[in-house]
């Protein structure tokens, strides 16, 4: 007998679950359309030649220590990447309303800012986009927010949102709900709003004394350009929105593993920063203490040094362009196939991912019969396709749809 035979099997994690079934798959035309990592047209994974560079550079510095971070992390790194957010013209931080603590990449800033606003601010009521990322309602409901819901998002009839519904949803929400909305290229729908539908968003907000929690996973994925993939961001703040912004460098530094990540917090009055600071220390203290220096020190070293970041900036344009190609390239081998449906949306979606709007039986059936993987909401990673496998995978989808 044992304590823990009370302990229950949990259900798998979506991606995970289809990476192992993918890795142990032997098939030759196995294609990954699951993970949420970028591939390169090989389909391997890719490390950034800006990022060896720097990691080379600091495993010859002999200065570097393994002692302890501050528990709020490195101040050159949250101070780089405000500035990487909200623009280094920005009055908010010229006039001292801004500052950043070093997180666990983008689900820890989730997590701390979220724990923050449950203690300290006592809210208790999140809204997230239907559909979102699947760990949005797990973080936040362990953070202490005891009413999780939902605004309309996505319309699967016009494949575009649903702003109507969305508005509609915000205008009903109590005061002090906090808003959590994708910063760019949402996930996993693609489709961001356009900036005028931002505008109205923020009406909504202000009117309705909405707290705005952005989530940036994909900074620069989105239209290729760090500054356009901030616009949303940047409006609010010069709105004069108090907010809160997880940034991620999962995705754009290709740290995935590293956990790099900023909490990014506005706040009108610069003289309540010393005592939110001081809160958000015993957050981090209580959970992990403090973190880890070595992808922090990387993405630090890159933002601080002109050449470096310009080099960075050519790899996200890079990334963001193949997928932009290979977007083209699935669209136009559907049309070529002549397969049902209108497949203008593939190509109008920004960002890894596109929501197909394949059903999960289909998507079952391109798991068991062309072992492509994929999520059964139809979400595929634009970046698992590369030019030897888009034709075989445009061909299996003619087949899920018509068979
Ligand atoms: N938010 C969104 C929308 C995401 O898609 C992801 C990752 O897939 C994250 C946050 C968190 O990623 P990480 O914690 O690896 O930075």
């Amino acid at each position: 007998s044992s304590r823990f035979a009370v302990v229950e099997q949990g259900p798998p994690i979506e991606v995970f679950l289809l990476n192992k079934l993918f890795t142990d798959d032997t098939n030759k035309n196995k294609v990954n359309l699951g993970v949420g990592a970028y591939r390169d047209e090989t389909g391997k994974p890719w490390v950034l030649p800006v990022v060896q560079k720097m990691e080379k550079q600091m495993a010859a510095d002999e200065t570097l220590l393994h002692e302890y971070l501050p528990v709020l992390g490195l101040e050159q790194f949250s101070n780089l990447s405000v500035s990487m957010l909200l623009g280094e013209d920005s009055s908010a931080i010229s006039e001292g309303k801004t500052f950043g603590i070093q997180v666990l990449s983008g689900t820890g800033g989730l997590r701390i800012g979220a724990e923050f606003l449950n203690k300290h601010l006592k809210y208790t009521t999140f809204y997230y986009s239907n559909p979102t990322w699947e760990n949005h309602h797990l973080v936040f409901v362990n953070s202490g927010f005891t009413q999780p819901r939902v605004y309309r998002y996505w319309d699967p009839k016009t494949r575009a949102i649903d702003f109507d519904g969305m508005i509609e949803d915000l205008k009903n929400a109590p005061e002090n709900s906090v808003i959590l909305l994708h910063a760019c290229a949402h996930n996993p729908t693609g489709i961001d709003p356009t900036h005028e539908q931002w505008i109205k968003i923020a009406d909504v907000m202000e009117e309705r004394k909405l707290f705005p929690f952005f989530d940036s996973a994909y900074q620069g994925f989105a239209s290729g350009d760090l500054d356009s993939d901030a616009w949303a961001v940047r409006y609010f703040v010069k709105r004069g929105f108090e907010l809160v912004c997880a940034q991620s460098y999962a995705k754009n530094f290709g740290l995935y593993n590293e956990r790099v990540g900023n909490l990014t917090v506005v706040v009108n009055d610069p003289k309540l920063i010393p005592a939110m600071k001081s809160q958000l220390t015993w957050v981090v203290r209580g959970m992990y203490s403090n973190p880890p220096a070595h992808g922090a020190r990387v993405v630090a070293n890159v933002l601080a040094d002109k050449k470096l970041f310009d080099e960075w900036r050519g790899h996200i344009k890079m990334m963001s362009s193949r997928v932009m190609q290979m977007r083209d390239a699935l669209r136009a081998e559907l049309i070529k196939l002549g397969t049902p449906g209108n497949w203008d949306h593939i190509v109008k979606q920004i960002g890894l991912f596109s929501y197909t709007g394949l059903t999960s039986k289909q998507c079952e059936h391109l798991i068991q019969e062309h072992h492509i993987y994929l999520l059964k909401s139809g979400r595929i990673n634009i970046c698992g396709l590369n030019p030897s496998n888009v034709e075989y995978v445009a061909r299996a989808m003619h087949d899920a749809i018509t068979k």
